[in-house]
């Protein structure tokens, strides 16, 4: 399992990036994007899923 981002919600911040321990998430073109091969959900790192809580707009990281 990984989580994804609905693009069309996000603001393109970049808050998530910087916090993801798995280095999953890219600006890739024009939106941001999340390698479902590289994200982990953040388990054994965190007990959360750091994209979704440090994600201003809520439900746009979700799981995919
Ligand atoms: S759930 Fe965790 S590992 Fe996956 S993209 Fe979000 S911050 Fe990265
Ligand atoms: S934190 Fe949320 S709004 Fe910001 S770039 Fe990531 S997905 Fe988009």
């Amino acid at each position: 399992m990984a989580f994804k981002i609905i693009a069309s919600q996000c603001t393109q911040c970049g808050a998530c990036e910087f916090e993801c321990p798995s280095s999953a998430i890219k600006f890739k073109g024009e939106i941001y994007v999340i390698d479902p091969k590289k994200c982990t959900e953040c388990k054994e790192a965190f007990d959360t899923q750091q994209c979704a809580s440090v994600c201003p707009v809520p439900g746009t990281c979700i799981p995919a």
